[in-house]
């Protein structure tokens, strides 16, 4: 067996659900799997879609990019960090020889847009403006068309952005309603939430049954909440709720929803489930200390999510960082003044 065929098998045991993983440990796949962490590693999810994982395995720090295609074209949802997107191009077109002509952007970050512009480049762009398509730009004549919120295009086309973001790894098409749709081979509907930021989507391939949630969901860590960009607590558990609406449970249905986080490994309903448990039963603990009018270095004191840390907390985004991250968006601020944190995440674009 070459190389690169352990190395994708490496990454089916750690990527899937864990009651996958029994099953593929009982077909043989090796337990002390030898991946090939400098390369892009290809696992085919069900129906259309194909999940790209990066440099790095899942510590990758680029975020998961998903691959959609049909006999006419490829659809991405994010396009990485922007390191090695030579090795993203040859592994979709290990896959599918047709263009990448669109692609979508769960939210502005640059582990989930850092390739636009050379992923872009590499498709073609497919007609003419969506319907519903709030903005096109008129001289984009060549590459793929780049699909986000409008917050996303205002987040990487803002003057203060560093280090700025090149004119072609904009989104070309925006939308500013709560769901956008498109066709390519089966229907992809884009749901707008706002919970790290003001401006995510949701994106689900509803005949092959695999929702994209972005970092709204993450079996790594806790949410990243960016509270500058707009994101809340109340969105984010809104958020999960959403995609919790839209899944199917194995139970229910032969394989059921895929779900795909925008980093870890590939989980289904129940994962989602307990994942914003998981963020209720923390935003509950930290509203009754406020209540009780504790500050936020009691609540930290209080250790709130201590039972919870050894799974998700990261050392770029620790416990601590994110009961800061719910606290902050639980309390009225002068800037939140207008915006109470109940909302769920509905008010405008905050400057960033
Ligand atoms: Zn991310």
């Amino acid at each position: 067996m070459r190389p690169h065929h352990i190395a994708a098998y490496a990454v089916v045991a750690l990527a899937l659900p864990s009651s996958f993983v029994s099953t593929a440990a009982q077909i043989g796949v090796p337990q002390s799997p030898d991946i090939d962490i400098t390369d892009v590693n290809v696992l085919p999810l069900q129906g259309k879609v194909t999940l790209l994982v990066g440099p790095g395995g899942l510590e990758s720090t680029s975020a998961n990019v998903i691959m959609q295609s049909s006999d006419d074209a490829v659809v991405l949802v994010d396009t990485g960090r922007g390191d090695k997107t030579d090795r993203y191009i040859a592994a979709i077109q290990r896959i599918s020889r047709k263009p990448i002509r669109f692609i979508i952007n769960t939210q502005a970050a640059v582990d989930h847009t850092g390739g636009n512009e050379a992923l872009a480049r590499s498709g073609r762009p497919f007609g003419g403006r969506a319907a519903g398509a709030g903005f096109l730009l008129p001289d984009q004549t060549s590459g793929a068309t780049i699909i986000a919120h409008e917050s996303v295009l205002k987040a990487l086309s803002a003057p203060a952005r560093q280090p700025p973001v090149a004119f072609a790894a904009w989104p070309s098409e925006t939308y500013f309603t709560d769901d956008h749709e498109l066709f390519n081979g089966e229907a992809i509907q884009i749901f707008h939430a706002a919970g790290i930021t003001d401006g995510d989507s949701i994106v689900f391939f509803r005949r092959s049954d695999v929702i994209s949630t972005g970092d709204i969901f993450s079996t790594l860590t806790y949410p990243r909440i960016d509270a500058r960009a707009g994101g809340t607590i109340a969105g984010e558990i809104a958020a999960l709720n959403q995609i919790l609406d839209l899944a199917v449970p194995r139970e229910k249905q032969e394989g059921g929803t895929y779900i795909v986080p925008g980093h870890g490994r590939v989980a289904d309903e129940a994962d989602v489930v307990e994942y914003r448990d998981m963020i209720v039963i923390i935003r509950d603990r930290v509203q009754d200390l406020i209540k009780n009018g504790r500050s936020l270095a009691q609540i930290k004191a209080a250790k709130v999510s201590f039972d919870y840390d050894r799974r998700y907390s990261a050392s770029d985004w620790t416990g601590d960082q994110f009961v800061e991250s719910v606290f902050a968006t639980l309390t009225p601020s002068p800037q939140r003044a207008q915006s109470p944190a109940t909302n769920g995440g509905q008010r405008g674009s905050p400057a960033r």
